[in-house]
């Protein structure tokens, strides 16, 4: 309290080290809990106005001193708003900066208003956006920011103990800027408050009846001493320079009250040393404080659900997904803490994720990652999808944690044809799954467009080179412009690769242009593809123009996910690792039988070009609202059948841990991504071809299995699609599944040869009888599995996966600490020993035999120097061995490798071990009979 004489002075200099002090602590505490936590302020200055540039420096000092990262972007005077704007925008969007300030004033050609506004009020740290003076204003409502002075004049108050509520408050001056949101904070407070301004009448009477006054004009000493109340509270905001010749400066700084007012009030701000240092204080704090509300948010994925209406029969899947309405994806988006530059929306429910996230969460640790495959199946298929999709519904729905699914894009061939989709089934869907089954964001027509160039490119090469000699190619190659040649960046690479390190055109000798020019294409490997299964495309003959001069030869298609393009797609790791691959592409060989690759050819630019939106994943959603990535789908037969490494890679980081932090239960979420086929094919190219380029180390995996199709390798009849289940199926029959149980056994045995634990879901048939459910779950957990669960969510969505979920996370929860994941072979052994690896460890082979044709090929590969990669063995998944009837668990047997193919972009080669389908054939009744669309809503109807 004042003495008798003079009021206590309300010290700003005194409180605001204080305050700078605990921002300091703050931070410090704050970023060893987390290390990842680093508030940044970002200062735009237009021009180079002197004090502009002093008071830019004060704020980045006191940043410095207390552990915020400061950047000054100093941006030229004569600057268009509309550069201005795209400035604004890029820090608006960048999820590292928490504050912005542009420093006033601005040159008079910019203006002020729309620069105040184009600053996010997320990051408005001076608090002068309208959002943020708007929500002050309303009762019910709090900004983000108060603005920094303002919120000084309070924190003197507060730091004195200055009780607010029910006193009389007298405010002069009404700015947008300090007037009137201290009027508004005060009202906040409980005061009653005058607030005058210059048509105020009689304002000596308003400021004697003034407990509390603060003054905000900007007029020296305007208020007199002694119309201050006796015992008032007195802050004055003014800023005033007065002559005084005994100063250096010839002035010194008075405020709008006159100082010896000091005499009459309890409490008063000095001037200089009230106001002015808070301000600065309340700036960083501002700061912090949105630092760590932005952390906060961003370290943790929100979890809303998007509730199951059930209903009994089950309906339709498509009746199902148009029952549920999605969230809208920029809700999704928002949920998982994607910046707005991070996802591009297509349409109201999906969008695709830019790889930034990776570069934005690279220090963050990853969450749990499970893996989904199953037994050897049915034709039927046993619903690895269902559970994939279910299992993360359980998790994040009923479990309450940030989960993932990371499934394939389903190729348009089989929606039209025999399968149907791949949205999963019943209450456990990517939904919309109209979208999802058809062109969704066009990765797989990119994929077409980009594989149809290299044929068209390769046919036209050989070509051109059959009808021209080496100079006519070298002059149309590189033609003559303006009197100069030019090598396109792409044709260095050709040089470079040939041993001819010239780059001047005009500098090549003759033998080395037609080295240069000659590709002397002799075998082209590459083939056509389309996404539909058109079968009488499997072998064609082309060129039969008169215009290709008799070139004549045959070809054919595959589906456009059998491309290599497609496996590249999915292994690839980043746009510039996506261009070597697709550069190292062997399309045909040469008439010496050397590879001939993209990168000869001159086309790995277009074809990236081509593929630069498909790199990044789609997002959708799974009926209970999970986040899902959709993206690659390549054949689980030539290729490795599992979906991207980048899709996995960044939703492994979403629900990851922030940076530093060890993975917990409470702090990291869970990446359910699934292998295509059964375990023995598309578990074991998971580990020794994904995991291997990913580096990624999974903790879990599920086994899907069906009582059905352990039955079947009982030796239960053959089971067929289109036709009705024999009765052993129907029926309760603990024998036949007791025998075939040795399928499921050999799966867990792989599993743990990985060192990976395995959870088995049953997925449960209504036929399925208690006494068959508990006869597998016995005997999985006797075969070492963690645990065995019967599932429901086909018919109860992620209701029916609680338990699987629980199992799943204590699974991973055990795995974390002490992971003994490892590959199952060294990538540097010779081709055959890896694949009589795979053939003896996983598939309990007795023996492999090649043929001489894969004989001659594997001594070649290995000349070529192609022997130091993964194998990606080509076989049926209905069984161990290469002969689908052999059910059950066979051994011994003998694996026939017919062939072996390289595809060096993905990174593996291909063993053959029987006669592969690379494009489906359309049955007598396709799916496409009960396909159509409403032609009153637009609704597609008849999609399973
Ligand atoms: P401003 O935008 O110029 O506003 C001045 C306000 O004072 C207006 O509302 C105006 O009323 C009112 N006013 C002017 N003459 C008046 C009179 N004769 N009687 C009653 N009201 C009168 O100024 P500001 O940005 O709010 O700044 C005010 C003062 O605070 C300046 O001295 C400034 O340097 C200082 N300041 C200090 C700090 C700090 O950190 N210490 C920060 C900001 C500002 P009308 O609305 O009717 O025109």
């Amino acid at each position: 309290m004042s003495d008798s004489s003079t009021a206590v002075r309300l010290d700003g200099k005194v409180v605001s080290e204080q305050v700078r002090r605990e921002l300091a602590n703050t931070v410090s505490e704050f970023k060893n809990k987390h290390p990842a936590f680093a508030p940044k302020l970002v200062a735009i200055q237009v021009g180079t106005r002197s004090d502009s540039s002093v008071y830019i420096r004060q704020k980045s000092k006191a940043c410095n001193e207390i552990g915020i990262l400061f950047e000054h972007i100093q941006l030229p005077s004569d600057i268009q708003q509309s550069e201005l704007d795209k400035h604004l925008d890029k820090i608006n969007n960048d999820p590292l900066v928490h504050g912005i300030i542009v420093q006033l004033p601005v040159p008079d050609h910019l203006n002020t208003k729309h620069i105040v506004h184009s600053i996010c009020p997320e990051k408005d740290v001076d608090g002068f956006h309208a959002e943020n003076i708007g929500h002050l204003s309303k009762r019910a409502t709090e900004p983000f920011f108060h603005s920094c002075t303002p919120l000084g004049c309070i924190e003197l108050l507060k730091r004195y103990n200055i009780s607010v509520a029910g006193k009389n408050a007298v405010v002069v001056g009404r700015s947008d800027i300090v007037g009137s949101p201290i009027a508004m904070m005060l009202t906040n407070l409980d005061a009653t408050v005058t607030l005058c301004h210059s048509k105020t009448k009689d304002i000596e009477a308003k400021v004697r009846n003034a407990d509390i006054l603060v003054v905000a004009i900007g007029k020296l000493e305007f208020i007199k001493a002694d119309w201050v109340k006796q015992g008032a509270v007195v802050i004055d905001v003014g800023m005033n320079a007065k002559d005084d010749p005994s100063k250096k400066a010839g002035y010194r700084w008075v405020g709008d009250v006159e100082a010896a007012a000091k005499q009459r009030a309890a409490y008063m701000t000095p001037v200089p040393g009230g106001v002015g240092p808070m301000t600065v204080a309340m700036l960083l704090s501002n700061v912090v404080t949105s630092a760590i509300r932005h952390f906060e948010a961003s370290s943790i994925v929100s979890i809303v659900p998007n509730p199951l209406t059930l209903q009994d029969p089950v309906p339709s899947d498509i009746a199902i997904a148009s029952a549920q309405t999605p969230k809208l994806i920029s809700q999704l988006a928002g949920e998982l803490n994607l910046a707005h530059a991070e996802f591009e929306p297509y349409g109201k429910y999906t969008a695709k994720v830019t790889l930034d996230v990776l570069d934005r969460l690279q220090n963050n640790s990853n969450g749990h990652y499970v893996v989904v495959t199953g037994i050897s199946p049915t034709p039927l298929g046993e619903g690895k999808s269902t559970v994939t999709i279910g299992l993360t519904q359980a998790l994040y729905a009923h479990l309450k944690r940030p989960a993932f699914a990371c499934v394939r894009q389903p190729s348009q061939g089989p929606t039209f044809g025999i399968k149907g989709g791949a949205a999963g089934g019943g209450y456990s869907q990517v939904t919309p799954m109209t979208s999802m089954n058809l062109h969704l964001t066009g990765d797989i027509h990119a994929i077409t467009a980009a594989n149809n160039l290299v044929a068209a490119a390769v046919d036209a090469r050989l070509f051109h080179e059959s009808t021209q000699t080496d100079m006519q190619l070298f002059n149309r190659l590189c033609p003559k412009k303006k009197g100069e040649r030019k090598f396109a960046d792409i044709m260095l690479r050709r040089l470079q690769n040939l041993g001819i390190s010239k780059t001047n055109p005009d500098d090549l000798t003759p033998e080395e242009i037609s080295r240069f020019v000659r590709l002397d294409i002799d075998q082209i490997m590459w083939r056509r593809v389309l996404d539909t299964n058109d079968r009488f495309l499997r072998e064609i003959t082309i060129g039969e123009a008169a215009t290709e001069r008799g070139m004549v030869r045959k070809t054919g298609f595959d589906i456009s996910v059998a491309s290599e393009i497609m496996a590249v797609l999915a292994l690839t790791t980043s746009l510039p690792d996506m261009r070597e691959r697709l550069g190292r592409m062997v399309v045909a060989l040469s008439k010496k039988g050397e590879p001939i690759t993209c990168d000869d050819i001159g086309i790995t630019g277009a074809l990236t070009v081509l593929m630069k939106d498909a790199i990044n994943p789609t997002l959708m959603q799974t009926l209970e609202g999970s986040p899902v990535f959709v993206h690659a789908g390549p054949f689980a037969n030539i290729a490795h059948g599992n979906s991207s490494i980048v899709a996995d890679r960044i939703a492994l980081k979403l629900v990851g841990a922030p940076a530093g932090e060890p993975v917990t239960l409470e702090n990291a979420g869970y990446v359910v991504t699934e292998a295509g086929f059964g375990a023995d094919i598309g578990f074991e190219k998971f580990v020794n071809i994904k995991c291997r380029a990913s580096g990624l180390v999974p903790d879990a995996a599920v086994i899907v299995a069906t009582i059905r199709a352990l039955k079947m390798h009982g030796g239960g009849p053959d089971v067929v699609p289109g036709k009705p289940l024999a009765e052993e199926y129907t029926r309760e029959n603990l024998g036949l599944l007791e025998k075939g149980f040795a399928n499921l056994r050999r799966h867990i045995e792989n599993v743990s040869k990985v060192g990976l634990q395995a959870v088995v879901a049953i997925n449960a048939f209504s036929t399925d009888t208690e006494a068959e459910l508990e006869l597998v779950r016995r005997l999985a957990r006797e075969a070492g599995a963690y645990d065995a669960v019967p599932t429901n969510l086909w018919a109860k969505g992620g209701a029916g996966a609680t338990e699987l979920a629980e199992a799943v996370v204590r699974c991973c929860s055990e795995s974390k600490q002490n992971s003994k994941f490892h590959v199952l072979y060294d990538h540097n052994l010779p081709i055959k020993s890896k694949i009589e690896t795979i053939a003896k460890e996983f598939y309990r082979a007795g023996s492999v035999s090649f043929s001489k044709e894969a004989e001659r090929k594997i001594e070649e590969f290995t000349r070529n120097g192609w022997d130091k990669m993964p194998v990606c063995m080509a076989k049926t998944q209905y069984s161990f061995s290469a002969d689908p009837a052999l059910k059950g668990a066979p051994e011994g047997f003998d694996l026939p490798i017919r062939d072996i193919r390289a595809s060096l972009g993905a990174g593996f080669v291909y063993p053959l071990c029987g006669a592969m389908q690379t494009l489906p054939g359309l049955p007598t009744r396709p799916c496409f009979y009960d396909i159509d669309v409403d032609s009153e809503t637009g609704d597609v109807l008849g999609l399973f």
